[in-house]
């Protein structure tokens, strides 16, 4: 299949994942506190020390290792280790002091901090308060954002992408990218989604920087959390879900979704929102059925489960679905403890179709990256066996919503 499309990446945080502590293979909580420290040792006196990629559900611990650990593990510079989805991370205690968290510190809106039974923090932290500890790691000088976006665009093109969709875009990828185009560094053509909150001011500088190889296509908007945090938003409970948050934390109201739907409209740019849980699923497809954009065009990054009532709404309201079936095969043990009464919802990608949903118009695939690898082979995989390699038929989850071999690679199709 030549012509492929990754229609949900984060470049800059591809290439930047390339540089911090590999996490995602550690086996245990333990192996992680090796990994850390090793790290440490590598770099200069005072630097953070950064992860990424890591599974604490997939560990025997079930759980990060505690403070006191991480501590004794690295005691003398901040840690931050990112949970493999990007929505939560583990700091130590010299992180903590710097981005001013301790146990009087209350939650910050659309955020947790965990704590202890004595209230203190644990050093996890979810959603908005693992970005407020994000943004007191220092930012990377721009040759180093530029090292990492050549690096991600050539591991793109390797994979045989000709078009990547960029879905977080920050304010100076745009003008990044075009220079490296007019450089002709630039392999494949880019699609950026700023966030909504970003998008007045990109756009206004659109102009100078876009071509028919980087392109401004929309906005973003995160409309709940994730799967692994039982963050996301359901319809019905999480079977184990998070105290005081049975069906997760929705992150927009429908009014704001509305509003963000109303900024798009008004620039003549699409709207592309992160929608894990069902509940988050519906919320966007009830604010498109009330606004009924002409010029926005709408899609639902993620959609990892989806009531069967909401599966026809897509093609009727002309909603894009996309998709990232690799991610099946990692969050298998998830959502089986989480939503064992919900995996015959799991990515309905049959129901999709046959429902009007056009492989490579309405339901596309992409992967996500860094969140795993940008492989399509494991998207074609999951989508059609639904279930990893080497397993026994009945492992797969929801094998009736398989897709053919051809209808897989369709949803890869950049036309
Ligand atoms: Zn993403």
């Amino acid at each position: 299949m030549t012509n492929l499309r990754e229609a949900h990446a984060h470049l800059v945080a591809h290439g930047r994942a390339a540089s911090m502590a590999q996490l995602a293979g550690a086996r245990s909580a333990s192996d992680v506190l090796e990994r850390l420290r090793a790290a440490a040792d590598s770099l200069p006196p005072g630097a953070w020390v950064l992860g990424t990629g890591a599974r604490p559900e997939s560990w025997p611990e079930r759980g990060w290792p505690t403070l006191c650990e991480l501590d004794s593990a690295v005691p003398d510079r901040p840690v931050l280790a990112w949970c493999f989805d990007y929505h939560a991370v583990l700091v130590n205690s010299p992180a903590l002091r710097a981005v001013g968290i301790d146990g009087a510190t209350p939650d910050p809106s659309g955020g947790l901090i965990v704590r202890d039974a004595a209230g203190r923090p644990t050093g996890e932290l979810l959603e908005t308060a693992a970005l407020l500890a994000w943004s007191a790691v220092p930012e990377p000088a721009p040759a180093e954002s530029l090292a990492c976006l050549d690096r991600a665009l050539a591991d793109l093109a390797a994979l045989g992408f000709v078009e990547v969709h960029d879905l977080k875009s920050q304010p100076w990828l745009g003008p990044m990218l075009a220079e490296l185009d007019r450089e002709g560094r630039l392999p494949l053509r880019v699609h950026l989604y700023p966030l909504v909150d970003d998008l007045p001011a990109v756009a206004a500088g659109r102009l100078a920087w876009e071509s028919d190889r980087v392109r401004l296509a929309g906005g973003k908007v995160f409309t709940d959390g994730t799967l692994n945090s039982r963050t996301a938003s359901m319809l019905h409970p999480f079977a184990d879900p998070l105290p005081n948050h049975p069906r997760g934390t929705p992150m927009m109201t429908a009014a704001g979704i509305e509003s963000a739907i109303g900024v798009c409209e008004g620039l003549g740019v699409g709207l592309a929102a992160h929608a894990i849980g069902d509940g988050a699923v519906r919320a966007v497809l009830d604010a498109v059925e009330r606004v009924r954009p002409r010029a926005c065009r709408v899609r639902v990054e993620h959609a990892e489960i989806v009531d069967r009532a909401d599966v026809p709404r897509f093609a009727r309201l002309g909603v894009a679905c996309s998709v990232q079936p690799c991610h099946l095969l990692a969050d298998v043990e998830a959502l089986r403890r989480l939503l064992p009464h919900r995996l015959d919802r799991v990515l309905p990608l049959r129901e999709l179709i046959d429902a009007g949903c056009e492989p490579g118009r309405l339901l596309l695939f992409g992967s996500d990256t860094p969140i795993v690898r940008p492989d399509p082979a494991d998207s074609i995989l999951a989508a059609t066996a639904r279930r990893r390699s080497g397993e026994p038929a009945e492992a797969a989850i929801a094998p009736e919503q398989a897709v053919s071999e051809a209808e897989a690679w369709a949803c890869f199709g950049a036309g």
